[in-house]
């Protein structure tokens, strides 16, 4: 079976605004960034499939259900339209849960890699923080940090991080994406 390329990406402070230290989990107040919609369309042109991951401990913290969950991803969707999201994946545990599937773990993004057969070294993981910037690299995919939330505080908290590329919007992020594609061909 012919392998695709995909685009990994976080959810809050990535693809829509995050108030930082809260939790989203009504539809109506789900924002995308200005430029998200152009840029994934852009993005889909060139042949990428997308993909969500994310973490959403509010669950396991006992803030929300996994259906209030689902109602703002179903709103999401909707304003992404026509760009489409192939599938979006979270995990639903508190990080005392200690579980596999919270980013930087792995286990989301390889169950999808597996289902769609995405090729690691074609495909990126756009994130705005530490863990989507490790859980990119735990896979084999280049990964880039947005500044837009999180990314910048957490540059400074980790000297270590070394995301592939740093944008601070999703317009950069597709550009550079554009640009490795064609150097990928
Ligand atoms: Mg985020
Ligand atoms: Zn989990």
């Amino acid at each position: 079976m012919h392998s695709i390329k995909a685009i990994f990406f976080d959810r809050d402070g990535t693809l829509i605004h995050e108030k930082p230290g809260t939790y989203l989990s009504d539809p109506a107040k789900v924002r995308l960034y200005a430029p998200v919609k152009k840029a994934l369309q852009k993005l889909a042109k060139a042949g990428f499939s997308f993909f969500i991951v994310s973490n959403q401990s509010g669950i396991g913290r006992g803030y929300f259900t996994a259906k209030e969950v689902n109602a703002v991803h179903a709103r999401l969707q909707e304003l992404l339209k026509p760009v489409v999201i192939q599938e979006i994946v979270f995990c639903p545990h508190a990080p005392e849960e200690k579980c596999n599937c919270r980013k930087p773990n792995t286990e989301l993004g390889k169950n999808l890699i597996t289902k769609y057969n995405i090729d690691p070294a074609r495909s990126f993981m756009v994130g705005d923080k530490k863990a989507d910037v490790l859980f990119g690299h735990g896979l084999g995919l280049r990964s880039v940090l947005m500044t837009t939330a999180n990314g910048k505080t957490h540059l400074r908290k980790y000297p270590d991080l070394r995301p592939d590329f740093i944008a601070q919007d999703m317009a950069a992020a597709a550009r550079y994406i554009l640009r490795e594609d064609s150097a990928d061909e």
